[in-house]
């Protein structure tokens, strides 16, 4: 009955792994949560208020199946604040998620045995939505001896007349990843010599911990897809507000399929697009921030002490993707890193996401989007069981 399509979707292992934590929280049991990516902190008070007073002002309608013309507007004036580039309203799209950006984008630009690169370790979601397009993910594999860099030569043997475009995310999950100016400027150097597309995921960009990223979006708008959205930088995940800007070719398909398959993405959400956007620099904002950096350096600290403990540090998001092989196997305190995961959680009540997910073996991603006290408490019992 299920088509061949959807038969063989796994479900986001994140969301799953999420929904039995919140069960077993509510059956009284204390786990420390470091497997969701969701910012822990309530959406801020002013964009709250704008959303109150949307209500009331009537923007409670259909809005243009792209978007409603203030928000775009307000995207623009974003991009050109961030990322140096002067963009017009026809080339936004406003969706219910940064996902739902992904999956339309993909299905607008991918045929069936088309070939995706993307970077491994890789986000859950990347490979599934290039399979839902009909389309083949084209893993490169990256380490954390080389701070996951990604370079031309890498994605150059992975590549075949097949090959259509590639997928980047900065700052990376899992890896937190902040590439170079120089690094960003190579990639989409060999995206042009090979004429391929580039999605270039930026959900985490105001999660920066070490200074600016630098956005492919910059280097070529008009072969690179910015996807980005106000779940992470602004603590908006219910909102369901992403947007996508590219060239007006692609906006256009992406609007089309998207009057079809959900109108518009949530009209009380899209008022407050300005007033987060253009409240970037409010103190509530700053503080999450600077709350984040505080977390990246705790963990960073705990981490580093622990013997056999591998990670590159990450430039932004609030994630770390620790590689564990050298504790793991004959010998070792797990078998692999699912049954350390597993361990932990039992005998330890920390979740954390088996390094599977994302494609790579022998690690497993924490995140800190969680409370000094609980992290502190977190490494300590990390620390006991690697003892
Ligand atoms: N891209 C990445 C890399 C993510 O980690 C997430 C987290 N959910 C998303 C996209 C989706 O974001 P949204 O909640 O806006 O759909
Ligand atoms: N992106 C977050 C994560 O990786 C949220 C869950 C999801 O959308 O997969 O944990």
């Amino acid at each position: 009955m299920i088509s061949q399509r959807v038969r063989t979707i796994e479900p986001s292992a994140t969301l799953t792994l999420n929904a039995k934590i919140q069960e077993l929280k509510k059956s009284g049991t204390k786990i420390l949560n470091l497997s969701v990516g969701e910012p822990d902190f309530p959406t801020p008070e002013f964009i709250r208020k704008a959303a109150m007073a949307a209500i009331d002002d009537g923007w409670t309608r259909y809005t243009a199946a792209a978007g409603h013309i203030e928000a775009r507007e307000a995207i623009c004036r974003h991009v050109e604040r961030t990322r140096n580039v002067q963009v017009d309203p026809s080339q936004v799209v406003i969706s219910s998620g940064a996902k739902h950006c992904l999956s339309q984008t993909l299905l607008s630009l991918v045929d069936p045995g088309d070939e995706v690169l993307l970077s491994a370790p890789y986000w859950v979601s990347f490979p599934e939505l290039i399979r839902q397009a009909e389309g083949v993910p084209l893993p490169v594999l990256t380490s954390a001896r080389e701070n996951h860099r990604l370079t031309p030569e890498m994605l150059e043997k992975q590549l075949t007349p097949r090959t259509t475009g590639i997928i980047l995310n900065e700052p990376g999950n899992p890896t937190g990843l902040v590439s170079s100016a120089a690094d960003i400027a190579a990639i989409v150097d060999f995206a042009r010599t090979n004429d391929l597309w580039v999605i270039s995921d930026e959900i985490y960009e105001s999660l920066l911990h070490d200074g600016p990223m630098h956005s492919p979006f910059s280097y070529d708008p008009e072969r690179v897809a910015l996807i980005s959205g106000l779940s992470k930088s602004f603590a908006m995940t219910g909102w369901r507000i992403g947007w996508t800007v590219c060239n007006q070719e692609l906006a256009g398909a992406i609007g089309r399929l998207q009057s079809h398959n959900s109108s518009n993405a949530c009209t009380v959400s899209q008022a407050c697009v300005a007033a987060a956007l253009d409240g970037h620099d409010h103190p509530d904002l700053q503080h999450m921030y600077d709350a984040f950096r505080e977390r990246r350096d705790l963990m960073v600290d705990g981490l580093s002490k622990i013997s056999g403990v591998n990670f590159s540090i990450p430039g932004g998001a609030f994630y770390i993707f620790v590689d564990l092989t050298e504790r793991l196997g004959d010998g070792g305190v797990a078998d692999d890193a699912s049954d350390f995961a597993i361990r932990l959680l039992e005998q330890h009540e920390i979740a954390v996401v088996p390094g599977g997910a994302f494609g790579v073996s022998g690690c497993v991603r924490l995140s800190f989007a969680r409370p000094q006290t609980e992290l502190r408490q977190a490494i300590e019992r990390i620390q006991a069981f690697l003892a």
